[in-house]
């Protein structure tokens, strides 16, 4: 009983923890505000960028004079809109990419467990159901069971992953890929990374190695560095993406397991926090359960 309870309060949205805390208040004051920090942070939002929505909200009481709680959620979605703006785009490219880039390289990135193996595949059967020719590389090669997921993923959705051995270096396998890419005339190609994050230097150089490589055969490779985070773990995928960032430089995020979790809020405290814009999120463990990150509709899922 206790684990339903349990599993009950954290699926509690956001919108149903806004409600209880306003319950028998009729304007925002301050006893509203630390409720509201309250709940921000708790859903994950992250007290930097949970400080800066409380006060663009005091700024328009304080402007206003007067803000009824009942206008409260639809001001906070407003804001939280703002703030999304800011470093994601109106338009959600549907699983598309630069024409003028073609192959397209995407390099993934991000710790062992966050869904890095299943982003892969997921996106590559989008692509592949747009048209596209892919090719996967297992560059993750200190992981036999990555490389085997990998292998399982590609021959699922049809297409060709390309591989070596065990403890093989990981740059090797990534110039591989791309050349296998542009031999095959592919229009994307993805290629895995190691998970590791055992110390910054070792995964800055390591990265930035795998970055070289890929430019001896396609000189502006990468095109994007997609950092992939688990959703549900809260401040873990906040610390992660500041190693990765410090690591390398990042261009997209794909956030994992907002399936079953009322943590979004991490959605909106690392897009804040690091500028980097939202390009997908996962939904769920089959191949048809990631999507191109739509602020807007996020946005109302969060007060749903
Ligand atoms: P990797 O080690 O980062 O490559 O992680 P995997 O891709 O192997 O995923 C780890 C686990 O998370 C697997 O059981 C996946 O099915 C699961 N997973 C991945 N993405 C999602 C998601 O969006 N929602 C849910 N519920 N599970 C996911």
């Amino acid at each position: 009983e206790s684990l339903n309870k349990g599993l009950e309060k954290s699926k509690e949205s956001f919108f149903g923890k806004l409600g209880k805390a306003l319950v028998g208040k009729a304007t925002v004051d301050d006893e509203v505000l630390d409720n509201l920090e309250e709940i921000l942070v708790s859903s994950d939002v992250g007290v930097t960028t949970t400080l800066k929505i409380i006060e663009r909200i005091q700024a328009r009481v304080a402007r206003d004079k007067y803000l009824g709680t009942s206008e409260l959620d639809r001001i906070l979605k407003e804001e939280i809109a703002s703030l999304l703006s800011e470093n994601n785009a109106d338009d959600v490219a549907d699983f598309d990419t630069p024409a003028d880039k073609k192959p397209y390289v995407i390099m993934v990135v991000g710790v062992n467990g966050v869904g890095k193996t299943t982003t892969i595949g997921k996106l590559s059967a989008q692509f592949k159901k747009k048209g596209k020719r892919v090719v996967l590389g297992a560059a993750d090669t200190f992981r036999a069971a990555a490389v085997d997921q990998l292998k399982l993923w590609g021959e699922r959705v049809g297409v060709p992953v390309v591989s070596r051995g065990m403890n093989t270096d990981p740059s090797a396998v990534a110039f591989d890929a791309v050349k296998e890419g542009v031999d095959q005339n592919a229009d994307i190609i993805i290629v895995d990374t190691a998970g590791r994050l055992h110390t910054k230097v070792n995964l800055m150089a390591e990265l930035t190695k795998i970055k070289r490589v890929m430019q001896k055969v396609i000189p502006d490779a990468p095109h994007e560095v997609l950092l992939v985070l688990d959703g549900s773990t809260g401040q873990n995928a906040m610390i992660q993406a500041k190693e990765f960032t410090k690591a390398t430089e990042v261009t997209a995020l794909a956030i994992t397991k907002l399936d079953g979790t009322a943590k979004g809020g991490v959605v909106i405290g690392i897009s804040d926090e690091f500028k980097i814009p939202v390009k997908y999120i996962g939904v769920g463990e089959k191949v048809d359960d990631l999507q191109p990150f739509n602020k807007t509709e996020f946005v109302d899922s969060l007060f749903r």
